[in-house]
Formats: structure tokens, sequence, C-alpha cells
């Protein structure tokens, strides 16, 4: 084996390099902070905290939830409508029953979009789209979803109303109905004129209830907009990495309709503290101030810039790739990263050609081991990690209330695989043979990525870039690789354990099998050094291994200690009445993870769940109880005709909701069902909207209107069948109130909340 004379320290000894490394990680970790907490200073624009915190104290009223259709919807949407005049605006309530079809949620909602326009200097130049929603989930008062943003664009409608216009308009839409299916969106996208202006929107969101407003999402053609943000807006939190992660996950906000639309623009959000998100604890004492605050300084710092700006100029075809280095935001053209990742692969070849002597055949094909090996041991040690760390504790998916010890304890894996692995080969083939595999291995995946989803690749392409040039730079001057290796394990480090931790709100420790393999890139880096270290110092290897395996089980100890909810990250709790036909009626129980027993048990409710079909339709399983008949009315459905042409069975009626909830239209499996319209628009049909979902379609708002409604079943179906089901607010009885005032402080109703849901079953 050849060993380099001048190397740094750091590397040569197995204690210095385990050091090393652990202080280089806790560095990350501290870099980091800034992508997962709120900036603490505003940006110097005239947006306080504290304006937006009265705002929303105005709007909100008295904090009960305002679901789309809701009463207090109508209260809140009065009073953003009064401030609005009360600034000098002219408002419009424009009331619509919007249907949209989509893959999630296709339906129907009687909604109320509120529009105040501020004219530009230019009748003809594009407006800018700046808008929030206001309604919220059935759960809770929505306070940072999405009553922050609709504070921000309220606050820029007055702080603008005075000052002399711009070149371009703005128009404020506050849009209702985001959480049943972005109707509102959709109602304005596809029926306001107002729509034809715009030039670029600005959304507002959250996803949690604090953390850093962070640009998350754009449109394609990006690169001016990204460079627009940069060039304006003071703390940038934003990477091209979460667009490409946005893409592929089951959310949506109204944004998706208006760039579905074809127009481009930003999309803010915070996702801190996701547990607090669409529960009864999204009020103003659980929002932080500093989001409030970097929501309001990205908006004000840019919408009024880009009201001053040519839009036509910030149009183009290129996209940007971006992401926060220690010194700040960068900005590149996308363009770049796939040869920049060839140029990373090419110097890594040369440099490996340059000190291919020694390095024998053999030394190659023990150098693949650990590339195998290391996703192995990460994985595995992940699968055992989930018992401490979520499994016995009972955890929620997402926001732990003491993350760090379960982070401790995923990081002490990595290094245990890596210095495992270092242990095991320290004796086989040659540390630069591995360094090399696992840089080859790591600059093809990001040239891959550069090539499939270019937003995706710098955490890779830079490390890959830094250590291939480095070892380049090593092999021409002086046969050297270890200064390439710890400068490429910095690079890793430092996108890796940042990645690690801000990709919690995705991915809780339950899925610790997949947060552990999230570390793999660290860990094929880390195990070269930790096999040059441990060769010549075998018995430090093991020590250095060992003081790893005891940092990990005292971490997760920690962590398996730790209460997994408060009062401040509560267990998702919803108590629902549940009346179906031809079976007795039931109180569940819904809980967001596992359950909580000790509640259960207090309520005779039984331990273990039971199957049921909710909706009519859908297996699901639930914990109930039998329940005193309320005998609620239920949704109705009133055929007026039936028509048979083309094979198609065409059944005609109006339904209407019995208590003002929401309903269901729900078939079973293989139920022969072709497609379904509410007033003349298409809803639901097989091509339009595919999957596996059961659901047809959802009606939101009607109160007490009746919608007419055309199902359409093959013809050669004797009998065709649908379920109605309605979901309406939890009749207030003695039985409910006993079930929801048992709650314990560590549990918050979410999403839909309590409430009573009938299920009928129609054979028209
Ligand atoms: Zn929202």
């Amino acid at each position: 084996m050849t060993t380099e004379t001048k190397s740094p320290a750091l590397a040569r000894s197995p204690f210095a390099l385990a050091l090393g490394a652990v202080l280089l990680v806790a560095l990350c970790l501290l870099l980091s902070l800034p992508q997962i907490e709120a900036p603490r200073t505003p940006a110097g624009t005239p947006w306080r905290a504290e304006t937006g915190a009265a705002i929303i104290a105005d709007i909100v009223g008295d904090g009960a939830p305002h679901p789309t259709g809701s009463a207090a919807n109508d209260a809140v949407r009065a009073r953003i409508v009064a401030r609005l005049r009360a600034a000098g605006y002219a408002p419009v309530e424009s009331q619509l029953f919007q249907c949209f079809s989509r893959r999630r949620g296709s339906g129907c909602t009687q909604l109320t979009n509120i529009v105040a326009v501020r004219e530009g200097a230019s009748a003809k130049a594009p407006a800018i789209l700046a808008t929030a929603h206001y309604d919220s989930v059935p759960a809770g008062p929505g306070v940072a979803d999405d009553l922050a943003g609709t504070a921000v664009m309220l606050g820029l409608a007055e702080h603008l109303a005075t000052a002399p216009p711009s070149r371009n308009a703005i128009v404020f839409l506050f849009t209702d109905a985001e959480e049943t299916g972005l109707r509102g969106a959709a109602a304005f996208a596809q029926n306001d004129p107002l729509m034809s202006r715009i030039g670029v929107a600005i959304n507002v969101e959250a996803r949690g209830v604090s953390g850093p407003s962070m640009l998350f999402e754009t449109g394609p053609g990006n690169a001016n907009l990204v460079r627009f943000y940069a060039q304006h807006v003071r703390n940038k939190i934003a990477d091209s990495l979460s667009f490409e992660v946005y893409k592929i996950l089951p959310n949506d906000t109204d944004f998706s309709v208006y760039s579905l639309a074809g127009l481009n623009g930003y999309n803010f959000a915070f996702t801190g503290s996701a547990s607090l998100y669409h529960s009864l604890r999204d009020d103003l004492d659980h929002l932080d101030r500093n989001s409030l605050q970097h929501h309001g300084d990205n908006v004000f710092a840019l919408a009024p810039a880009l009201a001053d700006a040519d839009l036509a100029a910030l149009q183009t075809t290129s996209n940007a790739s971006y992401t926060v280095f220690p010194w700040g935001l960068s900005v590149w053209p996308s363009e770049w990263n796939a040869p920049l990742a060839a140029l990373a692969l090419i110097a890594l070849i040369a440099a490996a050609v340059l000190a291919r002597r020694g390095l024998t055949w053999r030394a190659w094909a023990w150098s693949l081991a650990p590339l195998i090996l290391a996703p192995a041991a990460l994985f595995a040690l992940g699968w055992l990690a989930t018992y401490p760390l979520a499994i016995w504790p009972g955890a929620q998916s997402i926001d732990h209330p003491a993350p760090w010890p379960g982070r401790l304890a995923l990081l002490a894996l990595a290094f245990v695989a890596a210095f495992g692995l270092g242990r095991l080969f320290a004796g086989r083939g040659d540390w630069r043979a591995h360094f090399f595999t696992a840089w080859f291995a790591l600059a093809g995946l990001s040239l891959t990525i550069a090539i499939l989803a270019p937003g995706a690749a710098a955490s890779l392409l830079f490390p890959a870039l830094l250590a291939g040039l480095t070892a380049l730079a090593g092999q021409l001057w002086r046969n050297m690789l270890r200064p390439a290796a710890l400068i490429g394990l910095a690079a890793i480090a430092y996108f890796w354990v940042g990645l690690f931790v801000s990709l919690e709100v995705v991915l809780g420790f339950p899925e610790s099998a997949a947060r552990a393999l999230m570390l793999a890139p660290l860990v094929w880096v880390l195990t070269p050094l930790a096999i040059a270290a441990a060769a010549p110092a075998r018995r430090a290897g093991t020590i250095a291994l060992a003081a790893f395996i005891a940092g990990g089980a005292v971490s997760a100890a920690f962590a398996a200690a730790a209460p997994a909810y408060t009062a401040d990250r509560p267990r998702g709790v919803n108590v629902e009445y549940y009346q179906a036909p031809e079976a007795e009626p039931h109180w569940i129980a819904h809980f967001m993870g596992p359950p909580d027993r000790a509640y259960l048990a207090a309520n005779d409710i039984a331990t273990t769940p039971q199957p049921y079909d909710r909706y009519g339709v859908a297996a699901a399983q639930r914990y109930a109880r039998a329940a005193t008949p309320l005998d609620l009315a239920p949704p109705t459905f009133e055929r007026t005709n039936v028509s048979i042409a083309n094979g198609e069975r065409a059944i005609s009626g109006v339904v209407r909701a019995g208590r003002g909830g929401v309903l269901r239209v729900a078939v079973a499996e293989n139920s022969g069902v072709l497609w379904l319209r509410a007033e003349g628009q298409e809803v639901w049909s097989r091509e339009r909207v595919a999957g596996g979902a059961r659901t047809i379609a959802t009606f939101v708002g009607l109160g007490e209107r009746p919608v007419a409604i055309e199902i359409a079943f093959e013809a050669q179906r004797p009998a065709p069948t649908f379920w109605l089901s309605e979901r309406s607010a939890l009749p207030d009885t003695e039985e409910a109130r006993a079930l929801t005032g048992s709650r314990p402080p560590e549990a918050a109703p979410i999403h839909d909340g309590d409430g009573a849901l009938v299920v009928t079953r129609i054979t028209p």
C-alpha cells in the first residue's frame, strides 16, 4: 500500500478523522439552521409582523374555523372586503359555482372570491397577481394557512393605496375554496376577464406555522424571475431542488392552477412545525412572527419591484438552478449542470489515470463493495433505529417535538456505517481505489440528475466538481489525494446534512430507513478516508467505531424517552359520528399516526381497528364504538330522467345536502361508471381523472342549493349504484362532548376535524 508523506494530519489517524468529521457535520448543522428557521431580522421593507398579526386578529374574528360555505367564512370575507374599501379600493366579490376536474379532488364548490385592482400607469402592460386564500380547513382557524398570506396581501394593498401608481397594475386576489380542491383559483383562472391581463403571479402559502418563507416553486422558464428574486429580496431561502421534489409530492396550492393556465411566478411557503398545520392550533398564538415577517418581506420586496418592471423582459424559455451556499443564494443557468457534471467526471477519470500506478485490479474490485454495502448498511441500521425513534415512542410521522436526539442518532449511524466499512476494508485493496469508485458513482449520479431533473443537481454536482478538480490538481502536483477526499467530504456534508434535516417535513422518524439512506453520499465519501486511517491503526479504528455505536445508542435512548407529542406538537385526533345504511351508528376516533390507546380505553373504544366501508365503498379501518342514534338528515338524490344511448345509461337528478355539509359521490370498484357532470360541466371522466380513487366528486359550500347532476354507467349494468355521503359539523350532544372533551392536551383536531358523516346508498 502506498502512503502519502505529505497529507493532512486530519486524515491520518482514525481518532483525528472521527473528531474532524464530527466537527464538520456539527458545522454543517449550524450552517443549515438558516434554512429551517425564519430569519430573525426584518429585511428593511415597510412590512412589520406586528401589523400583520393585527390584521389577522381583525379578520379571523373569534378564531372559529371558517371553511368554505360556513357563516364564519362569510364573516371573514366581509372583514377583508371592509378593509379593502376603507383603503380606497373597490373590491368585487365574485360568486361562482365552480367545477374543477383534476386527478386529486374533482367536483364543484359554491364559492366567493374577492378581487381588488390597483390600476397601473400603463393600461396595456401586463398585471401582477398578488394572491392568497382566505378559507380554512374545518378543523382550525387557518391563521398560518393562509390568513398570514391574506394579511400580507391586505397589508400590501393598504400600503400601496396612497403611493403614486406604478407602471403595471396589481390584481389582489383573495381566493375561497383552496382547501377543498383549489376551486377558487380555478374560478378566477377560468372565468375572470382579469386573468388575461396577468403577467406574473405571487402566491403565499403555508404548510406549517413556522420556518422561513421559502421560494419553493416557480414555473418553467424561470431564469429571469429567479434572478429578479435574487436581486430584490434580502433574506433569500430558495432551492431549485424543492421545486423538483414538490413536483412529485401529492401537494397542491392555488399556484398549481395558475401554472396549469400558463402563468409563471413565485410561490412562497413556510413549512416548520408541520404538526400544527391544518389543526385547531393553527392560531395566532402559534404563528411564528419571524415567519410572518419573512412572508411579508418577500412580497413587499417583490411585488412593487415587479409592478415597476418590464414584465415582457422577464420572459425566457431557460431555467435557473439555485441553491443557498453558506455565503448566500447562487443562481446559474440549468443548462450548465450537465456539462459541469461531465467536467467533474472527466477530472476524476484523469486523476485516476494519473494515480493508477500501484492500483491493482484487485483493489478496484474491492472498492466496489462499499458502494453497495453502504446503502444496505444504512437502510438496515435505519430500519432498526425506527424502533427507538418512532415505533416504541409511538411518534407522529413528521415534526417531532424534540427532534435533535433522533437526528443525532441517525447521523451517528452514518458514522457507524463509514467507520464499520473502514474497519472491514482496512487491509483490503487501496483506499485510493475506494475514493475514485465512490466519486465516479457520485459524479455519474450527478450527471444523470443534471439531465433528468436539472434543478436537483447541485447537491451532488458541486461536491463532485470540487473533489474532481482538487484530485486532478493533487495528482498533477505531487501524487496527493487526501486534500481532495477532505474537500469532497466537506462539500457532501454541507449539502446532505442540510437536506437530511430540511426534508424532515416529508420524511419523519417513522421513515428512518429512508432518512438514513439519504446519508449514503456522506458514507460513500467518508469510507475511503476511514479505510486509509484504519489501515495502519486497526485498534484505533475499532475504538472509533465503538464510540460511534455508543453515541448512536445514547442518542436513540434519549429520543425514545422524549415525549412523542406535546400541546405544541399535538397528535391529530378527530371524533366522528358515522351513520351508514343497514348498520348501527358509530363513534369513530381518527388518528394521524399511531392511535392513542389511553384515549381509546378511557372512552370504551375497541383498541383493535375494525374494517368498514368509508363513504360506502372504500375499505378502511376504524377505532369505533356504538353511538346513540342521532338520525341526522341524509343528503338526497332525486331522479329526474334516465336515458340510454351509445352504450351509456345516463341518470339525471338533483342532489341536496341534508345539513349544509360537504357532499361526496363515490362508486364501488368496477361499478361501470363512465362520467359525471354537474350543471352541464364535466366533473369526472375516466380519461381525465385516472387512478384508483373511488370518490369521483365532492360538492362543497352548497348550503341549501340544489345541484343538477348527470351520472352515466355502462348500459349493460342492470342496476347501477352510487353512494352519496355528507360530512358536516359535529352535533352538540352529551356523548359528543364527552368524546371531544376527553381528548388530552397533547391532541388536537386536524384537517376535516370533528364531524358527522352520513352515508346513503343511491340506486337510481
Ligand atoms: Zn393553504
